[in-house]
């Protein structure tokens, strides 16, 4: 049986609560006190949008921002959203989509470089990557220009490829440094585009016992995640830390939103800032060389010489899996 069905029941969120008082032990025993003391920063890859069926971009992307940016707003939860800018620049669909990216930003989301074309760092040369920054900002920074207000360039790295040689991670770290990016990590994702692409094809075929199954999946699976890496970032730090989660602009995420928010609260999450997150000491902790693409944590605990064990990592249910591999 996959591990994650063991959050599938409903007594979950009473789990993650008894967990929590055990975590913080003496000095919370009321479940009521802990509701207040995690905070997390919602990052969303991949912009405008992740198509996975041949549709209307346009039309699928704008439905999916307008889900997003209601379930934000309603949740009083600010964010950051990378921007791939080879999506946004297609003949004929141009001001369409760029009107989507203004809308993230005019509802007061930062946006992010994401590079150009999602490129890898792993497979490019420095100057072919430095080549995708540069273009990966024109429109990104035109509209945050726009917004009139100060905002703080972040860029995240596509496949969380930051450089699988120290040459190669030093040159690119300097040159976004000296172009004034900083570099978004994260702690916690949810390996999406397994859910995503049976989940877009339900959708299309409007099969609506399997569209529930894999909402309440991904959903499961999220609430796993990130109470995996709340374990894993006690035992590299010996506290609760900011989380930061990567998710993406794309169909599942957009329909389950509001649920994955809801549980977040429910956890004793508020939502902040990618740099209030950020300001947090632990985030000064370094990178490091690596051919891999795990989240921060991980790469902290190498750093620190740490040996922490992840096959405890939840991994997404076998039978979505199954339907991702099938497709
Ligand atoms: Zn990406």
């Amino acid at each position: 049986m996959p591990r994650s069905t063991t959050f599938v029941s409903a007594s979950a969120s009473a789990l993650f609560l008894a967990a929590v008082v055990v975590v913080h032990g003496g000095r919370s025993t009321l479940v009521a006190q802990s509701r207040t003391t995690r905070a997390i920063a919602l990052t969303f890859d991949d912009l405008p949008y992740v198509a996975i069926e041949s549709g209307d971009y346009s039309r699928d992307a704008e439905r999916v921002t307008t889900q997003i940016l209601r379930v934000l707003r309603a949740h009083d939860a600010p964010a950051v959203a990378f921007v791939n800018e080879a999506k946004v620049r297609v003949q004929g669909e141009m001001d369409a989509r760029v009107a989507i990216l203004e809308r993230w930003a005019d509802s007061g989301v930062v946006l992010g470089n994401h590079t150009y074309s999602h490129a890898d760092l792993n497979v490019l040369t420095i100057d072919q990557y430095e080549e995708e920054i540069i273009r990966g900002e024109v429109v990104t920074r035109r509209l945050m220009e726009r917004q009139n207000k100060p905002y703080q360039l972040y860029f995240r790295h596509p496949f969380t490829h930051t450089g699988d040689t120290a040459e190669k991670k030093q040159a690119v770290e300097g040159f976004l440094a000296a172009h004034n990016y900083k570099v978004a990590p994260f702690t916690i994702e949810n390996s999406v585009y397994i859910f995503n692409v049976p989940y877009a094809t339900a959708r299309r075929s409007g099969d609506d016992p399997l569209i529930r199954r894999l909402l309440q999946a991904y959903l499961d699976y999220t609430l796993a995640e990130t109470a995996f890496e709340e374990t894993i970032a006690q035992e590299i730090f010996g506290r609760d830390i900011p989380q930061i989660l990567l998710i993406h602009s794309n169909d599942i995420t957009a329909d389950s939103l509001d649920k994955i928010l809801m549980a977040l609260e429910q956890r004793g999450y508020r939502f902040i800032a990618l740099a209030e997150a950020m300001a947090d000491d632990a985030y000064r902790t370094q990178d490091i060389v690596t051919k891999a693409g795990p989240t921060w944590l991980w790469r902290w605990m190498k750093n620190k010489g740490m040996n922490l064990n992840f096959r405890d990592e939840p991994d997404p249910p076998a039978w979505v899996s199954d339907l991702y591999s099938k497709r």
